[in-house]
């Protein structure tokens, strides 16, 4: 079988952690496998070398911070390699540059376009285990280029796709993926499969254990994804097409604090207002979330949606520069919100599901503020202080419901 394996920042952040990473991509060599890993920077490494960028030149282009922080990748695969060779096996480490990870120009956000597999073969017919920087590639300049934080998750996944590996194994510091954020929510428990559409949108809701785009791509390939811990032997939670829903009223809960709210009061109920607003958006980049719209009254309308909280301050500046052009009467705010959602396949098909959830929310005491659905998930906009809370009550509930529909 051929294996790609990918050990993110903390699985190799000391010496030890990568002696024992080391020992495990050995062990999976001598059981009769090809071996292609993938490495993120040591620890905080990432995090550090913004820092020291930022000491310098805040303001310092794309191209050399996507320089700068290649870095850490580049320290982590040769550190490898040497521990590799140290317990008496063969590996050797590659650059994006080395192994030709082509990607589109757009510095410290860029897309992989193709990979050249012909150096990662010719080391693997040498028995050799090849060890790749996650995170960047080169683009048509010859530049480095990063592919956004967390990125080293889609090298991974985009190597696996291109090399027909049989498995894509993603290394963490928890054991998998949970029904809702072990950290706040005491009882959240590991899944055993998960499917590519729920993780997507669990990626994408701030469950930050992958890399969204390593998951669009999985998908797009059908790679057989698992994600698991680099520090005990637990089997993970399997990322794929179908899964056993039948069982399972959801998959998890979900909490993104990075939102924030507008409201555009009073606008002229008349057509093309949406498509104003929104295209000025669009221009600006700023991708929009939930949306809304009231039923008209008095020749007026409102429409709110979210935005990232990031993105709030420039949208708030377009949205007054342009305010007489969109008949908007007032723009207004609210940046103390957060969405909670519950996702799930199987949804669609079990018709209890959105109301056991208001339900929660209800003894939970929650306001909500917004609504909005899917086939396979509903989120909800609420109090930011009210979120945690919130995201407790609701995974109580589905768990107390899984269990008894279980017994019947
Ligand atoms: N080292 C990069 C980061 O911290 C990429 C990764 O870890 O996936 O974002
Ligand atoms: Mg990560």
């Amino acid at each position: 079988m051929l294996i790609v394996q990918k050990f993110g920042g903390s699985s190799v952040a000391n010496k030890e952690r990568i002696m024992n990473v080391a020992k495990r991509i050995l062990e999976t060599q001598q059981q009769g496998n090809q071996v292609v890993v993938v490495l993120s920077a040591q620890g905080d490494t990432t995090d550090e070398l913004i820092e020291k960028a930022m000491e310098i030149n805040p303001k310092a282009s794309r191209r050399e911070m996507d320089m700068l922080l290649s870095t850490g990748e580049q320290q982590s695969v040769a550190l490898m390699a040497m521990a590799i060779d140290s317990l008496g096996g063969r590996a050797i480490s590659l650059n994006a540059m080395q192994v030709g990870i082509d990607t589109t120009t757009t510095y410290s956000n860029a897309r992989i376009k193709t990979i050249n597999t012909g150096r990662i073969e010719h080391e693997l017919e040498q028995n050799k285990i090849v060890i790749i920087t996650g995170f960047q590639g080169v683009n048509k300049f010859d530049d480095i280029t990063t592919l956004g934080r967390g990125g080293s998750d889609t090298s991974a996944v985009a190597l696996a796709a291109i090399l027909h590996a049989d498995c894509c194994e993603i290394y963490t510091d928890v054991e998998g993926i949970f029904t809702a954020d072990p950290r706040i929510v005491k009882d959240a428990y590991k899944l055993d499969e998960i499917s590519y559409d729920e993780m997507l949108e669990l990626a994408s809701l701030g469950a930050k254990v992958l890399h969204s785009r390593s998951v669009e791509l999985a998908k797009k390939y059908n790679v057989n994804m698992v994600v698991r811990s680099s520090m005990t032997r637990a089997e993970g939670t399997s990322v794929k097409e179908e899964c056993k829903v039948e069982k399972m009223l959801i998959s998890g809960v979900a909490a993104d604090k990075d939102v924030s709210r507008i409201s555009l009061i009073g606008i002229k109920d008349e057509p093309g207002k949406a498509f104003e607003v929104f295209s000025l958006m669009a221009k600006e980049k700023i991708s929009v979330d939930i949306i809304l719209q009231s039923v008209g009254r008095d020749d007026t309308k409102d429409i709110s949606f979210t935005v990232a909280k990031s993105d709030l301050d420039l949208a708030l500046k377009v949205l007054e520069e342009n305010k007489e052009r969109l008949t908007v009467k007032e723009v207004v705010h609210d940046d103390k919100i957060a969405k909670l959602s519950i996702v799930g396949a199987g949804m669609a098909t079990n018709p209890g599901v959105a109301a056991l959830f208001f339900e929660a929310l209800y003894d939970a005491g929650v306001n909500i503020s917004m609504i909005s659905t899917s086939e396979i998930k509903i989120s909800v906009l609420v109090d930011e202080k009210e979120v945690e809370n919130a995201l407790v009550t609701v995974h109580e509930k589905f768990k107390a419901a899984t269990a008894s529909m279980r017994k019947m």
